[in-house]
């Protein structure tokens, strides 16, 4: 393919750091999902509600809704402001989606609730559930053999593998996970210690879906879940901005138009970011800025974006090798769904070398004692970045509320987390 190159692109190209404000925010009405979608997915998480804390006793403090806790981190701020030479009014929140129960990650949103999705449908059609039953029922044998004559199948760089792994096979589905060459290790033994197949390719995250959607169209009765188009994803993670606004009122978090909300979502394919996105402009408005960050090597929504041809272009098009330490974004080609989606409401969008990505990890942890994945930490250098170079032309910046959102974390083996702690305290020398 030949692209029209100029600056910003050459610079994409050549994995420098860049900070971009959206030029098409608000210039597309068209609504291509609604708040009764948003609520719809919200009714059916309700519904499910008494299974999951059935079979995920650890969820039962929250009587089975999957959520994470919003917390401001202040010394996290002072450290920010003195290292990175930061003037701002702010406050700054991270939302704790990398604690999230039963997987640990912001997959726990769209990936369980596509599977809870896919097994009520099931359920309902053979006429043994009833939308008004009390969904623990779910947990019985009868319901286990019905599931196991069907299977889910998704492709994973490995946290959605995760949550669609673990969901799956609780409810007794033959689950199949096709991990890319990025998945660790310790996710491919978590998963078939719980039952999941595992089937390992070579190719990045890309090549697993393709791949992993091959497989399962071979099979009538196999649900593949899409991590480059799902509609159920997409609105799995949507519901986390009905959630917010409860925490939000809670804690006597104001949005208005002189201090608006600025939200930094680490971005892979896109699913999780644009979801959540979609839900906090539908529920909050125009006052809710979106930052999307993703790392210099895997730069996919931002090229799908700039040059206006989403999944039509590729980082390997650009010869960007899509290589980073964040496995949850290392993503060449952003999904077919959330470019349109997403393009009338971002606010802007940055890059993020991988070292930073360590540096915060371990300050993030001496300051607040929060222990996040790199990618994780992507959202922090969001905020960094916005503040370093664009808060001179936009001054609301200074003054809004900012939102990390935390994605992933709280799996992640002790040994592992350490190793990235001492790389971050390394790089901090
Ligand atoms: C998957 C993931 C993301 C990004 O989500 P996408 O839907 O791929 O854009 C961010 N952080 C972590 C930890 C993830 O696992």
């Amino acid at each position: 393919m030949t692209i029209k190159m100029d600056p910003f692109l050459t610079d994409l190209q050549n994995c420098k750091e860049v900070c971009w404000k959206n030029p098409n925010l608000g210039k597309d009405t068209k609504t291509y999902f609604t708040v009764a979608d948003i609520q719809d997915a919200s009714d059916r998480l309700d519904r499910f509600a008494s299974y999951i804390a059935t079979v995920f006793p650890e969820t039962q403090k929250t009587n089975g809704i999957i959520e994470s806790r919003l917390t401001e981190i202040p010394d996290m701020l002072e450290v920010l402001k003195e290292k990175e030479s930061i003037v701002t009014d702010s406050q700054l929140y991270l939302k704790c989606d990398n604690d999230l129960p039963i997987s640990g990650s912001i997959k726990a949103r769209g990936g369980i609730y596509e599977v809870l999705k896919f097994a009520e449908t099931v359920a309902l059609e053979s006429g043994q559930l009833a939308l008004t039953d009390d969904y623990a029922k779910l947990a019985n044998e009868e319901f286990k053999t019905m599931f196991s004559k069907y299977a889910i199948a998704v492709g994973s760089t490995g946290n959605l593998g995760l949550s669609i792994g673990i969901m799956g096979a609780k409810l007794g589905f033959h689950t199949t996970v096709h991990m890319s060459n990025d998945a660790k290790q310790w996710k491919k033994e978590l998963l078939r210690k719980r039952g999941v197949t595992v089937v390992e390719h070579e190719g990045d995250f890309s090549k697993a879906v393709t791949l992993g959607r091959k497989a399962a169209e071979k099979d009538p009765q196999c649900h593949f879940v899409d991590d480059e188009g799902s509609r159920d994803l997409f609105l799995g993670y949507s519901v986390a901005a009905l959630r917010l606004k409860k925490q939000f009122e809670e804690q006597g978090i104001e949005i208005t138009a002189e201090k608006p909300l600025f939200v930094h979502l680490p971005c892979g394919v896109g699913g999780s970011p644009g979801g959540v996105a979609f839900g906090l402009v539908t529920i909050f408005g125009p006052n809710v800025k979106i930052v999307f960050v993703e790392p210099t090597h895997a730069p996919s929504m931002l090229l799908g974006l700039y040059t206006g041809l989403n999944d039509g272009i590729s980082v390997n098009d650009l010869g960007i090798d899509g290589k980073t330490a964040a496995d949850g974004l290392a993503v060449g080609r952003p999904s077919r769904l959330v470019g349109t989606v997403i393009n009338p409401i971002l606010y802007a969008a940055s890059t993020v070398q991988d070292d930073r990505l360590y540096q915060y990890l371990t300050l993030l942890a001496d300051s607040e004692n929060i222990y996040v994945e790199p990618s994780s930490t992507a959202g922090i250098a969001s905020f960094v970045n916005l503040n370093q170079k664009l808060a001179s032309t936009e001054p609301s910046i200074q003054k809004g509320t900012h939102l990390i959102w935390g994605t992933g974390g709280n799996m992640v083996p002790k040994s592992e987390m350490a190793s990235y702690y001492e790389k971050g305290r390394s790089l901090l020398k």
